[in-house]
């Protein structure tokens, strides 16, 4: 069994012309998930990418970054949509094909230099990943590496992570 093999995929969601890539067919599978996780782990527990922290990104990047802190023994944060985290926090607005949005993390979450991992379940134009980056940043962390399940090359965001100096990691991809 593959994780690409268990990766659903819904044409025209959330829209005409979009092919949704969804991975709750991977991770209701006992074997695909910890597939999934097992693949993260020996990854990160080698030690060479050098980080403190995990932060996921809501809402699938708790499901990834909750069991991978568990297994690496490292702590996790979440990033979250506006007006979900109860104490003093930081924001950043980003840029939506229509619109904006607002994610913000907790001003506590962590100290200055501290090294995050950035864990999300899919990279496509990397807007997401970008605006977490940035919060990451405000607080004076550093991103030492992004971890995605999939990435959509095809949809630029890969390039233009890369193209800002961070390190991009996927399980798998969909061109
Ligand atoms: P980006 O900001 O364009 O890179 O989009 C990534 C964010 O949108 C992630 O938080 C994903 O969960 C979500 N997303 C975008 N496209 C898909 C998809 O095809 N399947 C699942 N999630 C997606």
């Amino acid at each position: 069994m593959t994780i690409k093999s268990k990766i659903r995929t819904i044409p025209d969601y959330p829209k005409k012309g979009i092919m949704f890539r969804d991975i709750t067919t991977l991770i209701k599978d006992p074997v695909g998930f910890r597939l999934v996780i097992d693949n993260f782990t020996q990854r990160y527990i080698k030690g060479d990418v050098n980080f403190d922290v995990i932060v996921g990104i809501e809402s699938r990047g708790f499901i990834i970054g909750g069991a991978l802190s568990y297994t690496l023994g490292k702590g996790f944060v979440p990033v979250r949509k506006k007006g979900k985290l109860p104490a003093e926090k930081i924001s950043h607005e980003y840029e939506l094909e229509y619109g904006t949005d607002i994610i913000e993390m907790h001003k506590d979450a962590f100290t200055k230099d501290t090294k995050v991992l950035l864990v999300d379940d899919l990279l496509a134009t990397g807007g997401t990943a970008l605006a977490a980056a940035a919060l990451v940043e405000k607080l004076g962390g550093v991103v030492s590496e992004m971890a995605f399940i999939v990435n959509l090359p095809d949809v630029g965001g890969e390039k233009r992570l890369k193209e800002k100096g961070y390190k991009i990691f996927a399980l798998t991809k969909f061109e």
